[in-house]
């Protein structure tokens, strides 16, 4: 059978030139525009030769001198080992695997030039693996530029290619001059070329932190072209319909706010207003509600939820963990149904007949709310009137399944319904300012920045292994008083079934401790219904300590749990101890946060401890959080804003994220033709990874 040309290029037969090009063009290296962009991340310095005598281990080198003796040893293992002296020191060199060539390179008394990192060997200092050239030969003067690589490019192809570029490329501005002008940033093809080949003289640590201006404008360019697009998807969301969600039957809302058993906060009021304006207007809300744990966002979408309802149209609500839906469709039915909503709960612990009566009624459109986990994303449920969708923790899920979810709108409008659902996220990992603008520009974010009222904020306590017992002591007195306590068990991250395990052996040794109360436990491993029964038993106090795995994380709430001991909990990452202390503090009384520990800790574990022991704040523990694991991990997806960023650091330049957000609203305004050619430049071929 005959191969498709494509196929047979990439066969054993593949030419080394088109192996070559395959891998330039995973370094994103196609056109000249493209090798121009690619800048160094470091420099060496070759425009002097060093002497011998300074070599000391751990420097990086250049020196010349004359070949005192060489030979191909084969013991202990075949190589190539010479020796150089220019006069002032002598300088071993091996080489583990060599050619031909380079063993007549340095046959005793040549003249040589030798670079590369000094270690301590055997017989003195010496470089393993050295780059070797004529000694005399002419000093280049600039610094050499090392570029990001991959295996099988060398350094020698990408500076051929990337001087080849400078020359052929286009490098006029893609900025008017007044702006660079008014931010003090040099012009482009002076940037680009400084960088690729930077003067003698320049200052190579200002270089290599990215300080000097030249980086500067890079940087700039970067971030705006990021701003760019992200304004450009917001204006493309501001392009789609959406149903508008105007409350057609405003009594049901004044109804739900004279049902519940507390009055909102101002913090509340507010943002039910921002959401509700959002949902009445005729493109989609993206919005993102935060709010810190146990600031009171469930009651917020309660609302969104009553005004889509009273529009006459469905809603789905999609929670990350099935004992967090199964709170949701608790909570929001002692609010809803009084109401007169009809809300179904979906999840992936159905038994088939409950699973057909729920799909049934969500297609017949009788379902007003519907509440569940990831099973809400499958393929069959069809909803006929979605108009909104809310997301709870929302930087749970996977880019994927919110796209997934999202796309029920677009089904919609391939029968006709030229529509798009209304969303909600909802989070209480609060996103750092500079995140939100970068990442999250095409949302918009709404704030409870207040707790409700009469919380006293919890108390954090360290205590080290040695003095469980104390902690004992504190269980027990809590319970005595009429409270409740939470036992976290320790995340053991290499297996699954050893986490189980502890838990198990957990309760088994509190019960034995505790004779007299009650030990309830909650696991992953659990069947929907056993773990329904025990945060029942829980939640009405049957169950007076509750030993549990991680699964308690996110959104569980009862109130008269006030004690919190997190065991190991520098195995814990700093997100996830803030969402596990949320747990407590939510009633009146004073609450306490234990974290048990076992040293000896690290370095990394200790900051940890340290800011949870430090604050209560849920932004100065995501901002600290984001300085210990970065964006990419800190949001907890592949596409981070970080990922589409190359030079820029959003930590470190946040105040140029802030002059490029506004650069951008300007140009956007007044000088579409640049947006248009500064796009082309740095965002060639990824507009896609914008578009989600
Ligand atoms: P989170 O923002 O972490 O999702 P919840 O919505 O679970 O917080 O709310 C935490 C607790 O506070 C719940 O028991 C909720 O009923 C209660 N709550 C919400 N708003 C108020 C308020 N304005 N006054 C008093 N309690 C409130
Ligand atoms: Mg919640």
């Amino acid at each position: 059978m005959s191969q498709p040309p494509t196929t047979a290029a990439r066969g054993p037969n593949e030419t080394a030139a088109s192996q070559l090009e395959r891998k330039l063009q995973r370094l994103g290296l196609r056109e000249p525009s493209d090798y121009v962009v690619h800048l160094p991340i470091r420099y060496e310095d070759e425009t002097r030769i060093d002497s011998i005598g300074t070599a000391m281990p751990g420097r990086t080198v250049q020196v010349e001198g004359e070949v005192l003796h060489s030979e191909v040893q084969l013991r202990p293992r075949r190589q190539l080992v010479a020796a150089i002296s220019d006069g002032t020191g002598r300088l071993y060199l091996r080489w583990l695997h060599f050619y031909p060539n380079q063993r007549r390179q340095v046959e005793a008394g040549k003249q040589i030039r030798v670079r590369g990192e000094v270690r301590q060997g055997f017989n003195g200092p010496e470089i393993v693996h050295p780059r070797v050239s004529k000694a005399g030969e002419a000093l280049p003067d600039a610094l050499t530029p090392v570029y990001p690589s991959t295996d099988g490019v060398s350094q020698l192809v990408l500076r051929k290619r990337i001087q080849q570029a400078l020359s052929q490329a286009d490098l006029s501005e893609s900025i008017p001059a007044e702006l660079s002008g008014r931010l003090g940033l040099p012009p482009f093809a002076e940037a680009i070329r400084t960088l690729h080949a930077p003067p003698v003289g320049l200052s190579a640590q200002a270089l290599l932190e990215r300080e000097h201006p030249a980086w500067q404008r890079i940087k700039f360019d970067e971030l705006l072209a990021q701003q760019l697009s992200l304004a450009l998807a917001r204006r493309r969301r501001r392009a789609q319909r959406a149903q508008p969600l105007a409350a057609k039957n405003a009594e049901l809302l004044s109804r739900l706010r004279a049902s519940l058993p507390f009055s909102l906060t101002s913090a509340q009021e507010r943002v039910i207003e921002e959401i509700s304006a959002d949902l009445s207007r005729t493109f989609p809300m993206h919005r993102l509600l935060q709010g810190d744990v146990g600031s009171g966002k469930t009651v917020v979408a309660a609302f969104a939820a009553a005004q889509a309802a009273a529009s006459g149209y469905q809603v789905a609500i999609m929670a990350p963990t099935e004992i967090l839906a199964e709170q949701h469709f608790s909570k929001l039915s002692g609010w809803l149904v009084p109401l007169g909503m009809k809300i179904v709960w979906l999840t992936g612990s159905l038994t088939p007949k409950q699973r057909r009566v729920a799909l049934e009624s969500i297609a017949a459109g009788d379902a007003d709310l519907v509440i569940g986990t990831q099973a809400l994303i499958q393929e069959k449920v069809q909803f006929p009137r979605l108009g909104l969708v809310i997301l709870d923790e929302q930087h749970r899920f996977g880019v994927a399944q919110r796209l997934e979810l999202n796309r029920k709108g677009d089904r919609q409008q391939e029968e006709g319904e030229p529509c798009v659902p209304h969303q909600l996220n909802m989070s209480a990992t609060p996103i750092p300012r500079t995140l939100a603008m970068t990442f999250f520009a095409d949302l918009d974010v709404s704030m409870i920045d207040e707790l409700p009222p009469g919380r006293s904020p919890v108390i954090t306590k360290l205590v080290s292994e040695a003095r469980r017992e104390e902690v004992l002591a504190l269980v027990h007195r809590e319970v005595q008083e009429g409270r409740q306590a939470y036992w976290v068990c320790p995340l053991v991250e290499e297996s699954e079934a050893l986490q189980l395990q502890t838990a198990v052996d957990t309760q088994q040794w509190l019960s034995d401790a505790f004779p007299d109360m009650e030990v309830g436990l909650l696991h992953g491993r659990m069947t929907s219904a056993e773990k329904q029964q025990v945060m029942d038993g829980f939640r009405v106090g049957r169950v007076q300590l509750l030993v549990a795995t991680t699964v308690i994380e996110v959104g569980v709430d009862v109130p008269n749990a006030c004690l919190m001991i997190i065991e190991h909990a520098e195995r814990f990452g700093l997100a996830q101890l803030h969402q596990l202390r949320g747990r407590v503090g939510r009633g009146s009384g004073q609450s306490v946060c234990v974290l048990l520990y076992q040293g000896p800790l690290s370095m990394v574990a200790r900051e940890r401890l340290r800011a949870m022991y430090e604050t209560n704040d849920g932004f100065e523990i995501a901002r600290r959080d984001l300085e210990q694991r970065g964006p990419g991990e800190f949001l907890g997806m592949r596409q981070s804003g970080q990922e589409l960023l190359r030079y820029a650091d959003l930590q470190s330049d946040s105040a140029i994220v802030e002059e490029a957000r506004d650069a951008a609203a300007w140009l956007l305004s007044h000088h579409p033709d640049y947006v248009r050619r500064h796009l082309q430049r740095w965002m060639r071929g990824r507009e896609d990874l914008l578009r989600s």
